[in-house]
């Protein structure tokens, strides 16, 4: 939790200071309320979902007579909680012999470096992993990919520049299949022309990988800093594959941690993983309580 706080820091500073600040008033009349609202709305809450928040705090507050301003924060931490609905389940679906992880997203969202991360959770919980570097698009991203794999232990399969993806995925599912490895993760490339597009290339990739056996999370990668506007891009992706969970990255340069809560709310998809830094070990899992409370101080 320490560690959450200090990485959200940036957050806190909207989220958490005005806010308490306005619920240690005194009086709580409409102007105060409508500063809640506001800093809900300035941390990426989302506006649909900062009315019902603070409509529940208000009857919430009325209800119970609560002036006080612990009291008061304690309230808006469970609203938030129950915003991010705590009893989903957001493990990651690792079960398969292998197990084959999908990772999608737009280019630059953190995919490559995603793949990586989680290699090393699965590789410090014992787990075998092999990358497959299906993004053959970016120039870049297959020789990046073989670098978090160098760095975290893990296999790598590459294609040559400019592969068809799906050949790619292909041979780095067999690779797992045939080696016996515990878990295939597949970086995919997230060009974003058109939705028909990317429904062909995904599709193929899906269709190829499913040949050898079921995927067992499709995970999308979405930056936390692009805002409002970035989960328009991402509910393209939830149009094309079937998305089984959101890994928010950058949560470390942001300023507005609240996105968690409309990412959630808009595409409907558990958060489960989220990014906080560059390094391998810059990922966490999401636990809406703890996240919560690092946010609201
Ligand atoms: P891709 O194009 O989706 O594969 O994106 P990359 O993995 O190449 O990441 C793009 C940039 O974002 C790189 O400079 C990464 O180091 C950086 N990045 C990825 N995840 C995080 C994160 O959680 N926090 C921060 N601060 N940077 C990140």
């Amino acid at each position: 939790l320490v560690r959450l706080r200090g990485r959200l820091s940036r957050s806190q500073s909207v989220f958490g200071k005005s806010l308490l600040a306005v619920l240690a008033r005194d009086r709580l009349d409409e102007d105060a309320w409508e500063e809640i609202e506001d800093s809900l709305i300035a941390a990426d809450v989302g506006v649909e979902a900062t009315h019902e928040i603070v409509g529940r705090l208000r009857e919430r507050t009325k209800v119970l007579g609560t002036r006080n301003p612990t009291e008061l924060r304690a309230l808006l931490a469970a609203e938030l909680v129950e915003a991010l609905d705590p009893t989903l389940d957001r493990s990651l679906n690792v079960a398969g012999k292998p197990s084959v992880l999908l990772v999608v997203g737009v280019n630059g969202s953190g995919k490559t470096t995603t793949c990586g991360k989680i290699a090393r959770v699965l590789i410090a919980d014992g787990h075998t992993v092999l990358l497959g570097a299906a993004d053959t698009f970016r120039a870049a991203a297959s020789e990046q990919l073989a670098t978090w794999a160098g760095r975290v232990g893990a296999e790598v399969v590459r294609g040559p520049e400019g592969a068809d993806p799906a050949s790619v995925a292909f041979d780095a599912v067999k690779k797992g299949v045939d080696t016996g490895v515990d878990t295939v993760l597949v970086d995919t490339a997230g060009r974003l022309q058109n939705k028909v597009g990317l429904m062909d290339e995904l599709g193929k990739v899906k269709r190829v990988v499913e040949k050898q056996g079921p995927v067992d999370e499709t995970l999308l990668v979405l930056d936390a800093t692009t805002g409002q506007n970035g989960l328009e891009q991402a509910r393209v992706f939830t149009e094309v594959v079937d998305v089984t969970g959101v890994v928010l990255t950058k949560l470390d340069g942001t300023a507005k941690g609240g996105i968690v809560i409309a990412v959630q709310r808009k595409l409907g998809i558990p958060v489960k993983l989220v990014g906080l830094g560059e390094g391998p070990d810059d990922l966490a899992p999401f636990e809406p309580a703890a996240f919560v409370d690092a946010l609201v101080g």
